[in-house]
């Protein structure tokens, strides 16, 4: 026998299916607001972690939007250094218990991960779920991860927009010593994170705790301030050296067919946030802002925004909601997670119908939704296979409220007064240059006003990428210079 010691077996977990979570049964959800999956314990956390094979490409780190190293921060929640797991994290990413739980992982790293088989039956490592435990962990533990601060500068920069990327922009240029302050338009920071995404989905509280963090860094919040209203963006330019435009796509689209008028005709934004942001669903018991009593109520779409609208309206006990979309399940484009719970709450998926009227109940309010019959043709532009329709299938459902959820765009509010800010006419969205710089020299933009509605990280993403341009604006006056030896925004988190 050889003296040489064995080498130790490396700590892995073998299973070829990621750890389950439990959640909310269906059954019991759709009578409260609470949240549906309940989380990982620390068992659970520690058992999927070690399913990382800890590979040579690590392909994970460049399908992450935010660039987590994602190995590293699994390996320490497999040796249960959890604080570590989380320093890791916020190197990239300070909402870790918000991106846990709406980012979505199976197009990005997830879906590129070593493991992802599902050929072989394979799924890859569980990144958003461990993400989020290791969130959750913070909050429970009271573990304040708070980036340490560069000296101030004497800089003064102003945040149009609370969502993911001004809040990213935010959290980075006061890293950086800058003095900043965030504009908002509604009551509570968030963006779509707080009036669109509802609690079952993203607990406020959540929210609130990790925004609080920008608090302990000094950054300001000015709230209930639309720009472009309660003061111009010209003058917000004038007292701030540098201006970040995150205002997102908040502006509705409608399907511009007859009835879209009538009472009782709402658009998903509208919906979610009297809901949401409103307590809308609490009438007669203290919402100015009440939804309907809704009885029979049509969801028109099927994205992230649609899904959450029809399992809203499902909690508000009507008698039956429809998902009305005009292709087919394959084609849907929100999260999977998100269709598989809608169904399991029972929404009715009336798929390959298009609307062509609401139709008057004789009051002025919606009576029906009438609907073309569609077949699937040749792709589209969106690779999409395109919806035809059947020729004399026509189709109605006796309906009080219909939802539009078919698409937005952003709010022309804040740049109505700003003729020479160049922007895409067609989409209505801010044109930016290679450094997030637009037509005007100190303003930079970011998220969804610049690319039309996307996801919560890659607005987080471009956020940060646009404050790193205006460090080096305001440092050097010009947002191209080479990085200086601060460029990592993250270093020395205390
Ligand atoms: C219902 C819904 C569900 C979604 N679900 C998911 C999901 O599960 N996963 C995912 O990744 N993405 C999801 N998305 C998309 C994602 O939320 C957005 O891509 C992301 O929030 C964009 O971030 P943002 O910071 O650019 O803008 P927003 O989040 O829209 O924030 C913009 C903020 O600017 C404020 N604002 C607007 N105009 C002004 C003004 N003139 N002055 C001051 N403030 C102003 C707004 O009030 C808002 O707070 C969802 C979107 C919706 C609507």
């Amino acid at each position: 026998m050889s003296d040489t010691p064995k080498k130790p077996k490396k700590n892995i977990n073998k299973a070829k299916t990621k750890t389950p979570m439990r959640e909310q049964p269906a059954g019991e959800r759709i009578f409260n607001f609470e949240e549906v999956p309940l989380g990982y314990n620390e068992e659970e956390a520690t058992l999927e972690a070690l399913r990382c094979i800890q590979c040579k490409n690590k392909p994970c780190i460049a399908g992450c939007p935010v660039g987590i190293d994602i190995p590293a921060f699994l390996k320490l929640v497999g040796e249960k250094d959890y604080e570590g797991a989380l320093r890791k994290i916020k190197e990239k990413n300070f909402l870790p218990a918000i991106c846990g739980r709406v980012c979505p992982q199976e197009d990005q790293c997830e879906m590129v991960c070593t493991l992802n088989k599902p050929d072989k039956g394979r799924d890859p490592g569980g990144v958003g779920r461990v993400e989020r435990f290791l969130g959750d962990y913070a909050m429970e533990h009271d573990l304040t991860i708070t980036p340490e601060c560069a000296a101030p500068t004497g800089k003064k920069v102003a945040i149009i927009g609370s969502g993911p990327a001004g809040l990213t922009a935010a959290s980075d240029l006061a890293q950086k010593g800058h003095d900043v302050t965030v504009y908002e338009a509604l009551h509570k920071p968030g963006g779509v994170l707080f009036y669109g995404i509802p609690q079952f989905r993203l607990p406020k509280e959540i929210l609130l705790r990790e925004v609080d963090g920008l608090k302990d860094m000094g950054v300001k919040f000015v709230m209930n301030y639309p720009v472009g209203k309660a003061e111009s963006l010209e003058s917000v330019r004038e007292r701030h050296d540098a201006t970040f435009i995150g205002t997102g796509a908040g502006l509705p689209w409608f399907l511009g067919i007859p009835g879209e008028n009538l009472n009782g005709v709402y658009s998903a934004n509208e919906f979610l946030t009297r809901v949401n942001l409103m307590g809308g669903y609490k009438f007669p018991d203290g919402a100015d802002t009440p939804v309907k009593n809704i009885k029979r109520i049509a969801v028109v779409g099927a994205g992230n925004t649609a899904m959450d609208s029809a399992r809203t309206a499902k909690r508000l006990q009507p008698e039956i909601v429809y998902l009305v979309y005009r292709r087919s399940r394959l084609e849907m484009p929100a999260r999977v997670e998100e269709i598989h719970h809608a169904e399991q709450e029972g929404i009715d998926f009336q798929l390959l119908h298009s609307p062509i009227e609401i139709v008057d109940n004789g009051k002025g309010a919606v009576g029906a939704i009438r609907c073309q019959e569609m077949e699937l043709g040749e792709p589209d532009d969106s690779g999409r296979r395109r919806p035809v329709p059947v020729e004399g299938k026509i189709k109605e459902w006796a309906v009080d409220t219909v939802v539009l959820s078919i698409g937005q765009s952003p709010n022309p509010l804040l740049t109505a007064d700003c003729p020479d800010l160049a922007r895409d006419e067609r989409r209505g969205t801010i044109t930016i240059n290679d450094w997030m710089q637009t037509s005007y020299e100190d303003t930079f933009a970011a998220g969804d006003i610049v690319t039309g509605g996307a996801t919560v990280i890659l607005a987080m993403g471009q956020g940060r990428k646009a404050a790193d341009a205006m460090h080096r604006y305001l440092t050097s006056g010009d947002p191209a210079a080479p990085a200086g030896e601060d460029s990592d925004v993250c270093d020395g988190l205390s």
